[in-house]
C-alpha cells in the first residue's frame, strides 16, 4: 500500500501486469482502444476522454462501479457528469465496439456550459480544468475534517479549499501552489496557497525548440513585481513574487500555453508552434518543490502516459490524443473514431498541447477510502 494524502493505493502484486481490467471483463482484443465519433468538432472532447480514460486508477474507480458509493447530488452538476464519464468510459473498455459516441456526455456538459453545446472548436484545455472541476464536485462526499492540534498554513489553505470534503479526482489530479512575496527591503514574507488541477506553463519567447524544464523554470523562477505593502515596513516596497510547489498531485498535468491573444488583429487568437521536448520517463519535480515540503515527502519522478495534441490554428485546428495503454503498456494514436498504433518514437511532437504525467504504477489500483 501507498498512501497519497491520506488515500491508500495498492501496489502492484504478484498478479501478471494489467491484470485489474481482466478480473473485470475477461481479456479481449480493443479493450480500451475504442474510438469516440466527432459530433461537430467535438475533437477536443475527444482528445480529453481519451487521455482520462488511459487513466488506470480512474478507468478502475468507473468500471468497479465504486464511483457510485460517493457521488453528490448536492452540487451545480447533481453527480450527471460523473455518471456520464463513468457510462462512456465502460463503452470505451467493454471491448466490443470500434467507436462510439458521447452524445449523452456532451449534452449534459452543454447543459452546464454554453460553450461546449454548439459545433465549434473549443479549447481542450478550457474543457479539462472544467470537467475535472465538476468531476471533483460531483464525487466531494468524503468527510475528511479531523481534529487537529496544530495545522500548517498549506494544510489549513487545503482544508479551506476542499471544505474537508475530498474525492478520487482531488486526491489524482489536485497539486496545490505555495505563492510567497519577500520584501526586498526587509525580507519580510508572506505565503499564500493556491489548489491547481493543471500547470499552465508558457513558452520561451523567441525559441522554435525548447525543452519543459525550460518552461518550468521560467514558470518557477520568480519575478520583482513594485509596490507590494509590506507589513513589517508598513509601505509600498518592492520584492519578489515566487511560487513553489508545496503539494505534488499523483497525476500531474502540465498544459503549454501555446495559445495568445493576437496583438496585430484585434479578438482572435494566434498559435505557438515551438516544438517543445520533454522526457517520457522520469520527470524530476523536486527542483520546484517548496523547501519544508520537500524535506518531509521524497522526491517523486513522473512517466508520461497521455498527451493531448493540437493541429493548425485556433479556429480551425484538430485535436487528437496519444495514449499509452494501460492494458498493453504500449502507445496508441486516438484520433476521433481512429485508434492506431503509435511508435514511441512519434510521442513527442510540435503539436502537443497537454501532458498527462504520472507518478503511480500503471497496474495501481486505487483503493480510495476504503482505508480512509
Ligand atoms: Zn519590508
Amino acid at each position: 500500500m501507498i498512501s497519497v494524502a491520506g488515500v491508500k493505493f495498492q501496489l502492484p502484486t504478484a498478479l501478471p501486469p494489467y491484470s485489474i481490467y481482466s478480473s473485470i471483463f475477461p481479456l479481449r482484443r480493443g479493450r480500451g482502444l475504442t474510438g469516440l465519433k466527432n459530433l461537430g468538432n467535438t475533437c477536443y472532447m475527444n482528445s480529453i476522454l481519451q487521455c482520462l480514460s488511459n487513466t488506470p486508477q480512474l478507468t478502475e474507480y468507473c468500471l468497479s462501479d465504486k464511483y457510485k458509493n460517493y457521488i453528490s447530488r448536492s452540487n451545480k452538476t447533481n453527480g450527471q457528469v460523473i455518471e456520464e464519464v463513468a457510462a462512456l468510459i465502460k463503452e470505451l473498455w467493454n471491448g466490443q465496439y470500434k467507436c462510439v459516441a458521447s452524445r449523452d456526455l456532451r449534452s449534459v456538459v452543454g447543459q452546464y456550459q454554453n460553450i461546449f453545446r454548439g459545433v465549434d472548436q473549443q479549447d481542450s484545455h478550457e474543457f479539462l480544468t472544467i470537467l475535472m472541476d465538476w468531476l471533483h464536485s460531483d464525487l466531494q462526499t468524503l468527510d475528511v475534517s479531523r481534529m487537529r492540534e496544530t495545522i500548517g498554513a498549506a494544510e489549513q489553505a487545503w482544508l479551506d479549499f476542499t471544505k474537508a470534503k475530498e474525492s478520487i479526482i482531488l486526491h489524482l489530479f489536485y497539486g496545490q501552489m505555495k505563492s510567497t512575496v519577500k520584501c526586498v527591503t526587509c525580507n519580510k514574507e508572506s505565503a499564500t496557497y493556491e489548489c491547481f488541477s493543471n500547470l499552465s506553463l508558457e513558452l520561451p519567447p523567441n525559441a522554435n525548440e525548447c525543452q519543459l524544464n525550460q518552461c518550468m523554470d521560467m514558470y518557477f523562477s520568480g519575478e520583482r513585481i513594485q509596490g507590494w505593502n509590506c507589513p513589517n515596513c508598513k509601505t509600498k516596497r518592492a520584492a519578489i513574487k515566487k511560487l513553489d510547489i508545496s503539494k505534488l498531485p499523483p497525476v500531474l498535468v502540465v498544459h503549454l500555453k501555446r495559445f495568445y491573444a493576437d496583438t496585430s488583429n484585434t479578438g482572435s487568437y494566434a498559435k505557438k508552434q515551438n516544438f517543445l521536448s520533454f522526457p517520457l520517463q522520469n520527470l524530476e519535480m523536486s527542483p520546484y518543490i517548496a523547501r519544508a515540503e520537500s524535506r518531509a515527502a521524497k522526491p517523486k519522478t513522473y512517466q508520461l502516459y497521455a498527451v493531448s495534441n493540437h493541429y493548425g490554428t485556433m479556429e480551425g485546428g484538430h485535436y487528437t490524443a496519444f495514449c499509452k495503454s494501460p492494458n498493453y503498456g504500449r502507445w496508441y494514436k486516438f484520433d476521433d473514431q481512429v485508434v492506431s498504433t503509435l511508435d514511441t518514437s512519434n510521442v513527442i511532437s510540435s503539436a502537443a498541447y497537454i501532458l498527462f504525467y504520472t507518478w503511480l504504477p500503471p497496474d495501481t489500483h486505487a483503493r480510495c477510502f476504503d482505508d480512509v
